[in-house]
Order: C-alpha cells, then structure tokens, then sequence
C-alpha cells in the first residue's frame, strides 16, 4: 500500500472510489469479508491516541448513526485497519502505517467524544 492510497479523493458521504483490490464491493464501500468487532482496533488505535478510543462515541457521517467505536465493525487487515459502521457500512475510520508512520483518516466520523483518561 502506498501513502497516496489514504490520502486520495474521498467523496463527500461515501467510501473511496473504485473496488477493494481485497474483495471489497465495487462502490468502494466496505469490505465484504469478515471482520470483527471495533475493540479489536483497541490496540493498533492505542498508538495514536492517548484514550482508548474503542470506548469513544462517534457519529458516521454517512447515516447519522451515533454508538460507541467498539460497535464498529473492525476489519484489521484490509487497507491496513478499517472500522465500519454497522448501519450503512461506510468507513468510519481508517488506520494505515507506511514507512514507520501512522496515518489516521477520520473522514467518515463527523464527531468523536472521548473520556478523558
Ligand atoms: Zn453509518
């Protein structure tokens, strides 16, 4: 995976354009595979974040939906870490390392709230 994958034109409400090379549907929304729940993101999102960040409540900005992360659906291996909303299956958030550094896209969360630790 190269940087610019992360870093290119992501339409307004929706997921990156094109297939996921992964098997992902072809509207680029979300992965069709398995995938786990978003406390599996705990660990990888600890690096990042001070919190942890699974116990966090966000909203899609796709369809409003308002839940903990830890309700997300966590796919850790595809694009690097993916964490989907169970309500419409856009890409709430997105973790990819490359060349020892972390990049975090938030696009589809319109808002996080955090405890403070
Ligand atoms: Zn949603």
């Amino acid at each position: 995976m190269t940087s610019d994958e992360i870093t290119g034109p992501v339409p307004d409400g929706g997921a990156p354009d094109g297939p996921a090379p992964d098997g992902g549907a072809p509207d680029g929304g979300a992965p069709d595979g398995a995938y786990v729940d978003g406390n599996a993101a705990a660990g990888p999102l600890s690096e990042v974040f001070v919190g942890d960040v699974t116990s966090a409540v966000g909203r899609c900005a796709h369809c409003g939906r308002t839940a903990a992360m830890a309700t997300a659906r966590c796919y850790p291996h595809s694009h690097g870490l993916l964490l989907c909303c169970p309500g419409c299956s856009g890409i709430l958030l997105r973790l990819v390392e490359t060349d020892g550094q972390l990049r975090l896209d938030l696009h589809g969360v319109s808002f996080l709230t955090l405890t403070r630790p």
